[in-house]
């Protein structure tokens, strides 16, 4: 029986000034139209989600592919995760410097690869002998992220003079941008799938790695549960491994509406972190929520589509 697809992207959640809000709608929509183009023709979810994630890669709003914040050297280090909900199959990367979409280079690693999970050159030299060019890091820098570390690391370094930060993890943390992107999706053969895509943190130090690309804390999808991806303070959100612990709550009856808010709940109760989180389950209900002021959010499905930076009323 062919089932109702259905599409929901994200492009971080922060507190979001208003004058950027017009570029992450635009950002989050036309995400959404590549996605929905594949669910549309009868696609698959796995199709859709690396479609809907390649477009905001390319868009420099966000923290992914060109465009990203840059790590405490002054380069560009991206992660992503796309995992497929019929097979449980996934692909990720970790702490690349040299793709441009890396969400490409993690389908290719669920698809072709025995393994799960690559990092660094390794997953570059993957991806090359996998037909993907590698770029220059210099071509995925660009000059208002340049501007922007430096601020933050004098603001740190002045922070730290005055002993007001000692180690500066939470610098600005309600405001600081998280503009990782995400998709989930539901095809018409009645499959889920899910992909993150990030450039992690700003000033990150290099080899750190967040929650965007493993498996069920930036990212995760079973037929079985639910499909989910996450945005914002990457350490509190894996150690809940919370896109898995949103699945579970659905598996366990709930609906992905409550879920998600529940999530966000136990995100700030348990470990004091913020973000957002889209979660769809196999029967097409889906559940979006932050617990930071903003988070780009657009979804389609056959009787609506809708786009927005403000909580979805439910
Ligand atoms: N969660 C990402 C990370 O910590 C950042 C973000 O969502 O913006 O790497």
């Amino acid at each position: 029986m062919a089932t109702d697809p259905v599409l929901v992207v994200h492009g971080g959640a922060w507190a979001m000034p208003d004058d950027m809000v017009e570029a992450h709608l635009h950002g989050v929509n036309n995400a959404l139209a590549a996605g929905w183009r594949v669910l549309d023709r009868g696609g698959s979810s796995l199709d859709a989600v690396e479609e809907a994630v390649v477009v905001m890669e390319d868009d420099e709003t966000f923290d992914a592919g060109r465009g990203s914040f840059l790590n405490r050297d002054g380069k560009v280090q991206l992660d992503a995760l796309i995992m497929d909900g019929a097979t449980l199959r996934a692909g990720g990367v970790g702490c690349v410097e040299r793709l441009r979409n890396p969400v490409r280079a993690a389908r290719k690693i669920l698809s072709e690869s025995p393994h799960v999970y690559f990092v660094a050159e390794g997953a570059e030299r993957f991806a090359e002998e996998h037909g993907i060019a590698l770029c220059k890091n210099e071509d995925l820098i660009i000059s208002r992220e340049v501007e922007r570390l430096r601020e933050y690391q004098a603001e740190l370094a002045r922070r730290e003079a005055d002993g007001s930060t000692p180690n500066g993890n939470d610098l600005f943390a309600p405001h600081i941008s998280h503009d990782t992107v995400g998709a989930v999706a539901l095809d018409r053969n009645g499959n889920i799938a899910a992909a993150t895509s990030t450039g992690g943190t700003l000033n990150k130090a290099p080899g750190r790695l967040g929650d965007s690309s493993l498996i069920g804390c930036g990212c995760y999808a079973d037929n079985l549960s639910a499909a989910a991806s996450t945005t914002g303070w990457g350490e509190p959100i894996m150690k809940l491994v919370l896109a898995k612990w949103t699945a579970d709550r659905i598996s366990a009856g709930n609906m992905p509406e409550w879920s998600a808010q529940e999530a966000m709940n136990y995100l700030q109760q348990r470990v004091n972190g913020h973000g957002g989180i889209i979660v769809l389950s196999p029967d097409g209900h889906f559940g979006i929520a932050h617990n930071t002021p903003r988070m780009a959010w657009a979804y389609q499905n056959m009787r609506k589509k809708d786009a927005g930076v403000e909580r979805l009323a439910p």
